[in-house]
């Protein structure tokens, strides 16, 4: 076994059942092989295994009052994961799913991510297995204002600075908001991103990380000799990143056929309208099936249903998974191959399974992973976070144009730490490389 493999072996020991957290480590450890063997000093003084360790893990009671008046409890996270680059920066999370596993592999990732940004952000995450599915916006006020609470305490401008993540958006952030305001009686904007526009919100962050994605993609397909006019994509989800990446993707002259959420699927061979889904989704707060009252042509499968038919049966050239972890495993990677795609987007964090992704990139699917193609959110919330020092605010276009320079920047650099060490054109192996030389350097120079 490589050293690598038995200091894997080792997080798995320390850190039982917690799975996704497992995944996310063997997944960088496997692509920092070519790393280290051929520059060993970065095993010296214990640097992998500390990269593995969160600095902090912070695990809280969030108790609230739901509208019948009783009192319910939920656990709330922080993972202050690393601070070698910057304050810990990353989102919250409110889905039933979270527990400490998702919480750290999502910390783990966000490090690489954020460092891939070449900007001075570390890397954090947080959440609740609260589900906000189903509540009153009062019962989400609440909620927020109780995990601020305690969370509260250990952020900071320039000490921890939460964003938002699956289940929390800018009505989330404002309540959020409010309440660390509330209790530190002080107008400390610049502890939280995606806040609103009106009270030190940036423009372009709602649209980040979707237009980042394709910013990526764009790079990486025409790096590739190929173009985006006129391709099918398949996008899961129907959130903030899968409605901007399509926006992007439509701009650029490609056709959307396929959007889902957690019940179901849309098929809509003459392309999805997005007004619909904005709609539906930002204004309406309903599911994807009621895409279907407006546009009756379109076809819905639930996710219950006797045929189980996955949204990756849809043919497409280029998928864009922007839903949840592992939503993409062999049988669907699979029939994205077999379908003809070329490329895979990877708008979710971690949504392909490590036998997946090695299993894609053999058959030379182009793979922007989540870190490197993703990154556009938190690259902007630092955009947020420089606008909020300084006390001004930058145009559409000033934002837009440093984030597709950041996204070009990721790619390039993404890309040549492939080549550099010997995987050229995987870019998944690239992107780690590239985020964990930053970081590495980092501790190095700060020492033990
Ligand atoms: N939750 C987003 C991510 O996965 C954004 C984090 C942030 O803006 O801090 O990168």
């Amino acid at each position: 076994m490589s050293k690598l493999q038995n200091l894997l072996e080792d997080v798995k020991k320390k850190n039982p059942g917690e799975v996704e957290f497992h995944q996310a480590v063997e997944e960088v450890l496997t692509s920092l092989e070519p790393l280290v063997e051929k520059e060993p000093q970065y095993f010296k003084t214990g640097l992998i295994e500390r990269f593995c360790e969160p600095e902090r893990q912070i695990m809280f009671r969030v108790p609230w009052f739901d509208d019948e008046g009783n009192a319910r409890t939920n656990r709330g996270f922080r993972i202050q994961f690393s601070s070698a680059l910057g304050p810990y920066k990353g989102g919250l999370r409110f889905h039933p799913s979270v527990y400490l596993g998702v919480v750290k592999f999502l910390g783990f990732e966000q490090i690489l991510k954020n460092s891939l940004t070449g900007l001075a952000i570390g890397g954090g995450k947080g959440g609740s297995d609260f589900d906000p599915k189903g509540k009153s916006d009062n019962e989400i006020m609440r909620f927020c204002q109780s995990f601020m609470t305690e969370l509260y305490r250990h952020i900071g401008d320039s000490v921890d600075v939460p964003a938002g993540d699956i289940g929390v958006g800018s009505r989330e952030i404002g309540y959020l908001y409010g309440q660390y305001k509330r209790i530190r009686g002080a107008f400390e904007n610049g502890v939280l991103t995606g806040k609103g526009l009106v009270y030190g919100g940036s423009l372009v962050r709602k649209e980040a990380t979707g237009y980042g994605l394709m910013y990526f993609v764009k790079e990486m397909i025409e790096d590739n000799g190929h173009s985006l006019e006129g391709k099918r994509i398949v996008v899961s989800g129907s959130g903030n990143v899968a409605t901007y990446a399509c926006e992007k993707a439509e701009q650029y002259g490609a056709k959307v056929v396929a959007m889902s959420d957690s019940n179901g699927f849309i098929h809509d061979e003459g392309g999805i309208s997005l007004d619909t889904v904005k709609q539906i989704k930002e204004f309406e707060r309903g599911r994807i099936k009621d895409y279907l009252k407006y546009h009756p042509q379109a076809s819905y499968h639930a996710v219950d249903s006797s045929d189980k038919k996955s949204i990756w049966s849809i043919p497409c050239d280029i998928a864009l998974p922007c839903a949840v972890q592992n939503e993409i495993g062999m049988s669907e990677a699979k029939m994205i191959v077999e379908n003809g795609a070329i490329a895979l987007g990877e708008g979710a964090n971690m949504p392909t399974t490590n036998e997946a992704v090695k299993f894609l990139v053999e058959k030379g699917i182009l793979l922007a992973p989540a870190k490197a193609a993703n990154a556009g959110g938190v690259a902007t919330s630092a955009l947020e976070m420089s606008q909020n020092d300084m006390r001004i605010n930058w145009t559409f276009e000033e934002v837009d144009q440093k984030l597709n320079d950041i996204m070009v920047n990721i790619y390039k650099s993404s890309k040549e730490a492939a080549k550099e060490y010997g995987f050229d054109k995987n870019y998944v192996v690239g992107a780690n490389i590239a985020g964990f030389k930053r970081v590495a350097q980092a501790m190095l120079e700060q020492g033990v």
